[in-house]
């Protein structure tokens, strides 16, 4: 089965609007509301009532949506070639970025909760939840990249769960109406009793304590999340209540496929503002009389049309790397190998590019007469979030060595 490099012709309108909304939309409130951290950006509520009617009107889930694997379509997908929902997603996420990476985190109903409903929901689920803003609270004081230390608690109360613990850095954890908790069943058994569970934000005892103050995605909210003996219907559990064996952990297997859904969704941002980057420094190139030719090798050239066709090949592996973990999802074929490398590959990217293309603009580059400072700030968070850079690589190295979690770590 081959991969066409192409953007698909299908998507080709969804794509022209996104880069539309993020040129015309994004860009000129950038600056503003990177300035007035905490402001809700409400020039989003219009766009995000946009998506929500694309959304209803059968165009199959795109945004945070999109990722749900929709097993409907054509049976058992054999010989099946297709750019479902998660590319349609993908491409205008990285459109979006390409604009601002902080509005499309703060877009209402497009939160990472929103794609974990979709990927894990039950249909029924997917009805009472599908049209919430949903943030996803899986970090705390007591950890971050080892998910598997989860200490906030569900207890069971006849048809209820009590929820009890704190998260922090939960994006859009202020603005959004529920929250995806990650929660253990029981501490004792291990990773396979962590479940996650949807959490309406006006539950008595769910809390926001306060918002962080942060280097990038400033319009963004990051809020830390105190969960008081907080009551919620059992049925609002994603996936199945059964704790497995600790070494068959194919509960927690569970809530960690929802990742394979999202890491090309946060390697696409980070495409996306890597994009952004290096179109205004091509820009700034042209303006400046340096050529990039890419007909000659890059050693005969002007040491910053050197840098930008170095630069312009690492953009390339990572969007490549992200339409493959993505198309990979679309076909329902396992990609946790190829999302991990996706998201490794363009967050490092990302970093990189945008701090370069500051340099290469000088003085100009690090001021705020234009955006290449914010972006080189935004692009951080898309290597640390989702899983930082050396947790990617470490999920790589397990798979190509056929490691277990507890053999290399
Ligand atoms: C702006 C922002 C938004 C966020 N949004 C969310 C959100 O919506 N929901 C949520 O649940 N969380 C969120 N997070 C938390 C984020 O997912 C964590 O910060 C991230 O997982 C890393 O955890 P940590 O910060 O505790 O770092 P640590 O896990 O303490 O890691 C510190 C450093 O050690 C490295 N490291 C850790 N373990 C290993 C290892 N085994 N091998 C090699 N290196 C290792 C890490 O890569 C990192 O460089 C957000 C964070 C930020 C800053």
């Amino acid at each position: 089965m081959s991969i066409s490099l192409e953007t698909p012709k299908k998507f080709a309108l969804l794509v022209n609007q996104a880069h539309q909304v993020a040129t015309e939309v994004f860009r000129p409130i950038s600056r503003k509301y990177d300035q007035a951290e905490h402001e809700y950006p409400k020039e989003l509520d219009m766009l995000a009532a946009l998506i929500d009617g694309m959304n209803d009107g059968g165009e199959g889930g795109t945004g945070a949506r999109g990722v749900r694997r929709d097993t409907s379509q054509d049976g058992d997908n054999k010989g099946a070639n297709r750019n479902g929902t998660n590319m349609s997603s993908v491409l205008s996420i990285m459109e979006a970025c390409w604009g601002d990476v902080a509005m499309v985190l703060s877009m209402p109903r497009q939160g990472l909760g929103d794609a974990a409903i979709a990927s894990v929901a039950n249909d029924e689920q997917l009805e009472r939840f599908g049209r919430l803003w949903a943030s996803m609270a899986i970090t705390e004081p007591g950890f971050g990249s080892d998910s598997s230390k989860v200490t906030t608690t569900a207890v069971r109360d006849g048809d209820d769960y009590i929820i009890n613990g704190e998260k922090i850095f939960v994006t859009a954890g202020g603005r959004s109406d529920a929250v995806v908790v990650w929660a253990t069943l029981d501490k004792s058994k291990g990773r396979a009793a962590i479940k996650s569970f949807v959490v309406p934000k006006d539950t008595p005892g769910c809390e926001v304590e306060r918002l962080e103050h942060k280097l990038g995605i400033r319009a963004s909210d990051t809020a830390t999340l105190r969960f008081t003996d907080c009551r919620i219907p059992a049925a609002n559990m994603l996936g199945s209540p059964d704790i497995e064996d600790d070494n068959g952990s194919s509960g927690f297997a569970g809530v960690m496929q929802t990742f394979d859904n999202t890491r090309p969704l946060v390697a696409g941002m980070a495409v996306g503002v890597a994009r952004a980057a290096l179109d205004e420094i091509e820009d700034l190139l042209t303006e400046a009389g340096v050529e990039v030719d890419y007909d000659r090798p890059a050693y005969t050239q002007h040491a910053a049309a050197a840098a930008y066709l170095q630069m312009e090949a690492d953009w390339e592996a990572a969007y490549l790397l992200t339409l493959e973990s993505t198309w990979m999802a679309d076909n329902r074929k396992p990609n946790s190998l190829q999302a991990s490398m996706a998201k490794a590959k363009a967050g490092r990217t990302a970093v990189d590019i945008t701090l370069r293309c500051v340099e290469l603009a000088g003085s100009f580059g690090y001021s705020e007469n234009s955006l290449l400072e914010k972006w080189a700030r935004d692009s951080k968070i898309l290597d640390i979030f989702e899983g930082t850079q050396q947790i990617q690589q470490l999920i790589v190295a397990r798979r190509l060595l056929n490691k277990t979690s507890a053999e290399l770590k």
